[in-house]
């Protein structure tokens, strides 16, 4: 904690007197250029990848970077509330859905799941699992499960198209979605082709 505390004495003195004016202006109101959907994963920050500044990236971090499909009922849905708030609330014009490299959750899903949430959370990527399995189940346990990593942002990508007013916004080109990996141990970041679901460096 004491760390922490540091830190925010350092951005309190530091970064906000340098950069009090975007924060004057954005007291009055949010406008972020996206919304980045990511892993809750420490080494994944989207603020830094992305070199953002405050008010510029809306984002949402949860395990594995999932997208459940739109499914309103009486059941507790932060992402979907969040995906929500976006789109119909500040109409962004672009989400992104970046995954990473070496996912805690995605092991879990490729073992055993554990855990009171962790295990059903997951489910929502084990079609993304079963068909990596399926196609490649003969590769070891790391390409397996980069694989699957690849595969769960299509997953992703496809349930966000389940929300009628994303398909909306998508119809009348206000919003556009996008799919991203991060390799942490060299900060490489793979961008998706949907046309062909293969991915390339930028
Ligand atoms: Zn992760």
């Amino acid at each position: 904690m004491d760390s922490l505390l540091e830190g925010y004495r350092q951005f309190r003195t530091g970064y906000f007197p340098h950069n009090r004016e975007i924060f004057k202006e954005l007291a009055q109101g949010q406008s972020p250029k996206a919304m980045v959907i990511s892993c809750c994963d420490s080494r994944v920050d989207p603020g830094l990848i992305f070199n953002a500044a405050p008010g510029e990236i809306f984002s949402l971090r949860n395990v594995a970077n999932l997208v459940p499909p739109y499914s309103p009922d009486d059941n507790h849905h932060s992402t979907s509330a969040a995906i929500e708030f976006a789109v119909r609330a500040l109409k962004v014009p672009h989400i992104v859905v970046m995954g990473h490299a070496r996912c805690g959750g995605i092991r879990a899903l490729m073992g055993a799941h554990e855990g009171d949430f962790i295990g059903p959370w997951m489910r929502i990527a084990e079609p993304a699992r079963d068909h990596i399995v399926r196609t490649a189940g003969d590769q070891p346990p790391a390409v397996l499960q980069r694989l699957c990593e690849h595969e769960i942002l299509k997953t992703s990508l496809a349930n966000l198209r389940s929300f009628p007013w994303i398909q909306t916004a998508l119809k009348d080109g206000s919003l556009r979605l996008h799919g991203l990996y991060f390799e942490v141990e060299t900060a490489e970041l793979q961008r998706l082709n949907e046309e062909d679901g293969t991915f390339s460096t930028l």
